[in-house]
């Protein structure tokens, strides 16, 4: 029978440790770790994904505050709320949540975010401190998928990791976390040939192409362990019923493969939960403690 890598079950067990990390740290920092949102216009599944996100924080103990600002805000108010964040000493994260309407530059504002306080690791210095295998704060898919792994205690060393995607949100960061533990990296693209015999030799696949219902069992090896990033909500012919579905015909791959991530529950919780860590881990380093969570941070 394969594997269920069960986020929900890894990020419960992941926030129990945070709440008591906290605590611990309480007794030396004065105040709890604080996170600033910055969501733009009134995209309803950002407004979903916000709201996730504060109540994860409240679970665990960190103060979360909502910057919501209007749909046709310049890039340069928005760069001015984030000057004002990274002066702020009791801000301790910064979040800018994507997408952000098409007017506004992502990138840029992003490297506005002081990089000390970038718990969404998208920030350059974060990006090269990733590639330099140096310790840093760290994107929060990727991270979440290594975390994963591990705890089902599947090994990255000498295997080989098929990456379909090459975003900047996820398939170039899990790339280089795959490499730096060892694994022999292979990145597919839209403009890759052959993907199904590349897929096909993968020990370890991620799938990030954001194409729903995309890969089947042709392009999976037997015994192999495949992570589905995608996730997508198809609404049913009559238009009443949403249903929620990956990258994977996860169905038609299930028996065949060693260990799998469900959509949902898979990769998505723990997203949620690398953002807390990365929070934390910022508040401990801002205010002068060791972080006892570099072991969470690949
Ligand atoms: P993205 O920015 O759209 O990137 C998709 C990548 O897939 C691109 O690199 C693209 O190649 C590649 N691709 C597209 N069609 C392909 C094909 N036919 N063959 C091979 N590669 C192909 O998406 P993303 O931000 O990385 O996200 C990917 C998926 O993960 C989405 O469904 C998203 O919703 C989901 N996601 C989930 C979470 C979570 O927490 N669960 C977090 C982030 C993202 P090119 O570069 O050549 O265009």
């Amino acid at each position: 029978m394969s594997i269920k890598l069960d986020g929900k079950q890894v990020s419960y067990e992941i926030q129990e440790r945070l709440t008591k990390t906290i605590s611990e740290s309480l007794l030396s920092i004065k105040r709890p770790p604080s996170l600033a949102v910055i969501r733009v216009g009134d995209d309803p599944a950002s407004g979903v994904y916000v709201a996730n996100k504060e109540r994860a924080c409240a679970k665990v103990g960190i103060n979360s505050l909502i910057h919501h600002l209007k749909e046709n805000v310049s890039n340069q108010k928005v760069e001015q709320l984030i000057y004002q964040l990274n002066a702020d000493n009791d801000v301790d994260g910064i979040l800018l949540q994507l997408p952000l309407p098409k007017e506004l530059n992502a990138q840029k504002l992003i490297s506005q975010i002081n990089p000390l306080k970038d718990v969404d690791g998208l920030h350059e210095t974060n990006i090269g401190k990733l590639i330099k295998c140096e310790p840093g704060l760290r994107s929060c898919t990727p991270a979440g998928i290594i975390n994963l792994l591990n705890s089902k205690n599947i090994k990255i060393e000498g295997k080989n990791v098929v990456v379909v995607g090459r975003s900047l949100l996820v398939g170039k960061p899990i790339s280089h976390m795959m490499l730096n533990l060892n694994g022999t990296v292979t990145i597919a693209h839209s403009k890759t040939k052959n993907l199904k015999d590349i897929c096909l030799k993968a020990d370890i696949l991620v799938v990030a192409a954001g194409k729903p219902k995309f890969i089947d069992s042709s392009f999976v090896k037997e015994g192999a362990v495949i992570i589905d990033v995608g996730i997508h909500r198809l609404k049913s012919s009559n238009n009443n019923v949403t249903q929620l579905c990956g990258d994977v015909i996860m169905e038609d791959v299930i028996s065949k493969v060693f260990a799998y991530t469900p959509v949902p529950g898979g990769v998505g919780p723990m997203t949620v939960t690398m953002l807390l860590v990365n929070t934390i881990a910022s508040w401990q380093k801002r205010c002068g403690l060791i972080s006892t969570l570099d072991d969470l941070l690949p």
